[in-house]
């Protein structure tokens, strides 16, 4: 088998149905060769017409196959009229000179018609793929050819001409009927004129496009030409012509022309300016835009050279962007161009190029007045805000997930981080805050983040110099509207100043404190001492009497009489101690106030702002509910204010031990009986029990471990000194503390004025409560 591939030149990939049809020719041969030299061996025919029975024998078979095999079969075939047909036989060689003669003419001949065969054959298969080639181009591209013979009226189509017909291959006499049948109506007259034209000596060359409505009523646009072939008379003989289906190239077309159109409206509408410009800077093309923009018409831009309108490139730059351009990458600049009246305006141009028939540039070219301007206004409030900023010690930072996007010169300043270093990422700010609040920071911060709420934070940072220094950051989040941070605005202020002013002013509110605490144990030495003083006589005189008494219980006889009588004079010494504290009372009571006409709301408001810091201090929310009218009162107004500030100090005071629900006090002024003036200073604390709601008022009651009990007993005196009534309420959570004050012109009948030792007393008192 290897040895047939050899001679065959058939390579081991070769096509299987090749080698079958050598081997057929093959076997084929041989046995060809085999009967014919038996038969002509039998007959005795002698070599010239054996080897012409042979010839015919191998020009039969080489139509089979291959030129290789023929050649094969020539050789066996000189072979056998050498063995059995030239004397001396059943030996090779050795035969006469004719012989010798004959089967080289054989062989000649052999391998002559074998050639020729085979060429015929290749010619033939050439001619065949040829053929199948056409008509797959011709299917491909819908396009075929007819020819009409005049002398013998046929005409002939090719495959695809039919088929673009709708009809099956056809030779008929009678086309031209059918064929005008064929075609649409409207189209009908105008191919049937082309054809009788075309047929004119001198006439149009045929050349026509119509519609085909095909059996399925389908429809296709043809266009078909044809050349005349004319006798020498001018009589048409034949005329041959090519028919092309153009029906989608025409669809493309149209399509092209319509989004050609579409293509246009949207260049001629858009905001921007289109310059299409040729490799010399020549004008091609322009949209509205561009001609709106320069104050041209389209037909006078085309055809101008850009320098014609630009007047902010020369030509050096323009080398520079085309270098640019050759990158590949589209660039974009900036420019200045000139209108059709003279005036310029700025212009952004970006550029890119392409092939069309040479290098083309497609410029979109945007006009940036307001841009320019809005620069420059921005340039000044960035200015004026840096400005500001530098004035309010405020800066301002803003960032993201991935780091700092922006840091304000301020910002810089605030922090003592340089500038040049570009901005500072969140290891270098961390840095800088101070050891201790570091971790607080850093946990607050993403606390926040995760959060997504606003802060404030106020933290210390260390200076170059070591410094320490009072920082306040805001930080508002920005979010997208998938309710995502996208970045976080922050302003940092310095509070170094305000910080330290604080820090003095709570370490005079503790000195003023001390002080009234030492003043208090003060006043209380002093009324301890005038007490002790007073009451101890009365005392030691009980204690005698009682003594007295005892021995006379002991006395044998016991003188009953007499120890009634010494019984007696220690309830008498008892009721005078108690005549000394009432006379202290007394005298406290009888101590008249001052008289002045004043609005008492007015007075209530500067109470509250006096006591403002104590009562921010126990988180108390403080609120006035008074009177929209004047509340007008007549009297002493510090001591009436001293008895509101100690309701209202109380109030905070009970509140403090409240660790539930909201700690709220209401001062509140309403109109009265009679004219009068009704003051309440409502809390939200423990409250009063019901039989302590007198006892309160009693002096020396007290539940606090560091109070008097002097504050209500005084309180009452002073509005009892004042003609009104002061009293306690219980209420469903918390106590009501009121008291009322008559009209004007009665409160100051009602009293004289007089010493007011009281007042120091109880503002001293008052000050001291909290
Ligand atoms: P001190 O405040 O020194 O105790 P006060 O005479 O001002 O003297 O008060 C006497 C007592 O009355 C207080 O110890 C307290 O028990 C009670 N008290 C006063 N005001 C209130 C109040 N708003 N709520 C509850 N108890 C109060």
């Amino acid at each position: 088998m290897n040895l047939i591939q050899n001679l065959l030149r058939v390579s081991p990939e070769a096509d299987e149905r090749r080698l079958l049809q050598a081997a057929a020719q093959l076997v084929l041969g041989f046995t060809g060769l085999a009967i014919v030299t038996f038969v002509c061996f039998q007959l005795s025919v002698g070599v010239v017409r054996t080897g012409f029975a042979f010839v015919i024998l191998i020009s039969l078979v080489s139509l089979l196959g291959s030129f290789t095999v023929s050649c094969f079969l020539s050789i066996a075939a000189v072979a056998c009229l050498d063995y059995f047909f030239a004397p001396p036989l059943f030996q090779f060689g050795n035969y006469v000179q004719d012989d010798v003669e004959r089967i080289v003419a054989f062989l000649t001949t052999s391998l002559v018609v074998t050639a020729l065969t085979a060429k015929l054959k290749r010619a033939a298969s050439a001619l065949r793929e040829n053929r199948t080639r056409w008509e797959k181009a011709e299917r491909m591209a819908h396009f075929g050819w007819w020819e009409r013979d005049f002398t013998s009226k046929h005409v002939s189509l090719s495959d695809e001409v039919s088929r673009i017909f709708g009809m099956r291959p056809v030779d008929l006499p009678d086309w031209h009927r059918r064929w005008l049948d064929l075609i649409h109506p409207d189209d009908r007259a105008k191919a049937a004129e082309a054809a009788i034209a075309a047929l004119n000596p001198g006439g149009p060359q045929y050349d026509v496009e119509y519609r085909v409505v095909r059996a399925d009523g389908t429809v296709r646009m043809v266009r078909s030409q044809g050349d005349v072939t004319w006798d020498r008379s001018g009589k048409p003989l034949r005329q041959f012509g090519v028919l092309h289906d153009i029906t989608e190239l025409r669809q493309t077309e149209r399509d092209l022309r319509v989004s050609e159109a579409r293509f246009r409206t949207f260049v001629d509408q858009a905001t921007d300016a289109f310059f299409l410009l040729d490799d010399r800077s020549i004008v091609l093309d322009v949209n509205q835009q561009a001609c709106d923009a320069l104050g041209y018409g389209r037909a006078e831009l085309i055809g101008k050279h850009r320098r014609d309108f630009d007047a902010g490139l020369d030509d050096a730059a323009i080398s520079e962007l085309k270098k640019n351009l050759a990158r590949g990458a589209p660039v974009t600049f900036e420019t200045v161009h000139r209108r059709k009246d003279g005036s310029t305006f700025p212009v952004e141009v970006r550029v890119g190029q392409f092939e069309q028939g040479g290098r083309r540039f497609m410029c979109v070219v945007r006009d940036i007045t307001e841009r320019k301007r809005t620069e420059e206004a921005l340039k000044r409030s960035a200015a004026y805000l840096a400005e500001a900023q530098r004035l309010s010690h405020t800066g301002t930072s803003v960032f993201n997930a991935h780091g700092s996007l922006y840091w304000s010169e301020e910002c810089y300043r605030i922090w003592e981080l340089d500038v040049r270093c570009g901005l500072p990422d969140g290891r270098r700010v961390l840095e800088r805050v101070h050891p201790e609040d570091r971790d607080r920071v850093r946990e607050q911060i993403r606390k926040d983040l995760r959060q997504k709420r606003e802060r404030a934070l106020e933290f210390r940072i260390v200076g170059r110099d070591g410094a320490i220094k009072f920082i306040e950051t805001n930080s508002y989040p920005l979010f997208s509207a998938q309710g995502d941070i996208i970045e976080v605005v922050a302003t940092h202020v310095d509070v170094t100043e305000r910080r330290r002013a604080q820090e003095q002013v709570e370490k005079l509110q503790q000195l003023e404190s001390d002080l009234a605490h030492m003043q208090r144990l003060g006043i209380m030495g002093e009324l301890t001492a005038s007490l002790a003083h007073e009451i101890l006589h009365p005392i030691a005189t009980a204690r005698n009497n009682a003594r007295a008494g005892m021995r006379l219980l002991d006395a044998d006889p016991r003188n009953i009489g007499e120890v009634r009588e010494a019984l007696a004079c220690v309830v008498r010494d008892a009721d005078h101690a108690r005549d000394i504290v009432g006379r202290i009372r007394d005298h406290i009571r009888k101590s008249h106030p001052r008289k002045e006409t004043f609005d008492f709301n007015e007075a209530v408001s500067e109470v509250i702002a006096m006591v403002r810091n104590t009562i921010e201090r126990n988180s108390v929310l403080a609120r006035t509910s008074l009177m929209e009218e004047k509340a007008i009162v007549c009297g002493d107004r510090v001591q009436l204010q001293q008895v509101t500030l100690n309701l209202i100090l109380n109030a905070v005071e009970a509140m403090a031990s409240v660790t539930e629900g909201v700690r709220e006090l209401v001062v509140s002024t309403e109109p009265g009986e009679a004219g009068g003036t009704l003051v309440c200073v409502r809390d939200w604390g423990p409250g009063i029990q019901p039989d302590e709601m007198e006892r309160v008022f009693e002096p020396f009651y007290t539940t606090k471990i560091s109070g008097i009990g002097i504050g209500l007993s005084i309180c009452r005196s002073i509005v009892d000194a004042h003609g009104g009534r002061l009293w306690a309420e219980a209420c469903f959570r918390g106590a009501a503390f009121k008291f009322t004050l008559p009209p004007a012109s009665e409160s100051s009948a009602a009293r004289g004025v007089g010493e007011v030792h009281v007042e120091v007393l109880a503002a001293r008192t008052a000050d001291s409560q909290v």
